[in-house]
């Protein structure tokens, strides 16, 4: 199956539909027979939003004939993961506990999307609450990694890494708190960015940890991913922590400047090894190709990076503990009252009943080292690494213009393999985790394949804004090793 064989990037197919080649509403058609025919396979989608999505076609095929100007990426049918609100579209999480909930308003980066009149087909499976590495904890349906049907396709978004490596669609929106964007971007052979905390407003995002969480974008080519970051960046009042975007944002000036010169660093302590072997040497080759290409490459001593995964898994939980309390069943979703007479029981019940395993462990987690006693042991010390590892990379960029490191210690695994074993699942996320920990942006390009045609991700980091000269590095391998638009051959 050779899904999109016309439709090679998301800029060409919006340049075919702002010259008039081809109707947005056709484009949408065809989206849809492929997700038709396709996802019954991959599992991607939870919602299909046709309506909204037609409605928004329109607009742009009237905008056409009228010869009206068209913002970037105008009629490019694109995928939402489910924790991101769409106004009058339910929103669920991948959780039972929001069965019923239709979403009264839409996140910022929703309304970005719609007021650039980018059709939002449907809305993604994801791990329960972003709270895995896998899909596999969503409580709705099983994804599959479109390169290799029993494997999984990475996680927490899952769903949208899958529908856009599948072909589906050609850009999508994870959200990345430990790496969700980036670890699937890897394991499904497309591009992910996380950019820098602050940049994408979080309004509308259903919070999970929120000194971590960020809206992050998909696509199969470096051009496509930048494409679709400029569509939903921006400051906005309605996210406190939003901020004024600052040095270039213009992500397409420089992107073709290729890297000579440019001093990139690896980081020692997560250059291969206890990791998969193919990943490895996948890593030396892409040293050798930097390399190849003008960069100076060195090796960068990054210490607390091996503190992250610890640190990073109190901080998420704790925030998780709190944010989750609002899931009680008086205000959103699902409500379960059978056989109790108050309202701490219906509390107990709804939660019992409406969460997941992982999830419950998660609160159980946060809870536990936010409680009084445990505070400065637990919570008081991780938030004192994570000081030292900002400390530990803002004195890296003196030495460095980017670090590079593998994205995951592993390609796709099999679905189950790792289902039972939160500590190994909790260790796919050791190269993305010190990234959302120190707010800084990472994006996650294919850099080769293991024995089994599995895709390998490599990950390329570098200061708070630097999000231009990411995407210039990201470009420059792409053109060089030609990897870029990565088709699975299935079907
Ligand atoms: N896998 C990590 C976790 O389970 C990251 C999740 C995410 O980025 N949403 O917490």
């Amino acid at each position: 199956m050779s899904p999109n064989s016309e439709e090679i990037t998301a800029i060409d197919l919006h340049e075919q539909i702002k010259s008039g080649k081809r109707k947005a509403r056709e484009v949408l058609d065809e989206t849809f027979a492929r997700i038709d025919k396709m996802d019954t396979q991959v599992g991607a989608f939870l919602t299909l939003t046709q309506e909204h999505a037609y409605q928004v076609a329109d607009e742009v095929d009237r905008k056409v004939a009228a010869k009206e100007n068209l913002p970037m990426l105008a009629g490019v049918p694109i995928a939402v993961k489910d924790n991101i609100n769409m106004t009058g579209v339910p929103t669920t999480c991948g959780s039972k506990i929001l069965g019923g909930f239709v979403s009264p308003y839409g996140a910022t980066a929703y309304q970005k999307l719609r007021e650039r009149l980018m059709p939002v087909v449907g809305k993604t499976n994801m791990d329960e609450f972003a709270m895995g590495s896998s899909t596999e904890n969503s409580a709705l349906k099983v994804t599959h990694n479109p390169w290799d049907l029993d494997r999984v396709p990475g996680g927490s978004s899952g769903g949208s890494a899958a529908a856009v490596s599948s072909g589906e669609v050609l850009i999508s929106l994870g959200s990345d708190t430990g790496g969700s964007v980036r670890q699937p971007a890897a394991l499904c052979g497309v591009y992910g960015i996380k950019p820098t905390y602050g940049t994408v407003s979080r309004y509308g995002l259903v919070a999970f940890g929120s000194s971590l969480d960020q809206i992050s974008p998909f696509g199969r080519n470096v051009h496509d991913t930048a494409a679709t970051l400029s569509a939903i960046m921006g400051f906005d009042p309605k996210d406190s922590t939003s901020v004024e975007p600052q040095g270039s944002q213009n992500y397409f000036r420089d992107i073709e400047m290729g890297i000579r010169g440019l001093k990139v660093g690896y980081i020692q302590e997560l250059k291969g090894d206890g990791m998969q072997p193919e990943v490895a040497t996948s890593f030396d080759a892409a040293i050798k190709t930097l390399t190849d290409m003008g960069a100076e490459v060195v090796p960068i001593s990054l210490s607390t990076v091996n503190l992250a995964v610890a640190a990073y898994y109190i901080v998420a939980t704790a925030e998780a503990s709190s944010n989750l309390a609002r899931f009680d069943g008086v205000r959103y979703g699902a409500r379960k009252e059978e056989g109790v007479n108050d309202i701490k029981a219906m509390y107990r019940k709804t939660r019992m009943d409406g969460f997941g395993a992982e999830v419950k462990r998660r609160i159980m987690l946060g809870t536990f080292s936010l409680s009084s006693g445990y505070y400065d042991a637990f919570y008081g010390k991780a938030q004192k690494v994570r000081k030292l590892m900002r400390q530990e990379f803002e004195d890296a960029w003196r030495d460095v213009d980017v670090l590079i490191c593998p994205t995951s210690p592993t390609t796709a695994f099999k679905i189950g393999e790792k289902a039972d074993d939160p500590v190994q699942m909790y260790l796919s996320d050791i190269a993305t985790i010190p990234v959302n920990m120190t707010g800084i942006p990472g994006i996650s390009i294919p850099c080769g394949f293991d024995n089994d045609n599995m895709p390998i991700g490599l990950q390329i980091l570098g200061p708070h804004f630097s999000e231009s000269l990411l995407f210039r590095v990201a470009r420059a391998f792409e053109r060089e090793t030609g990897l870029t638009n990565l088709q699975p051959k299935w079907g």
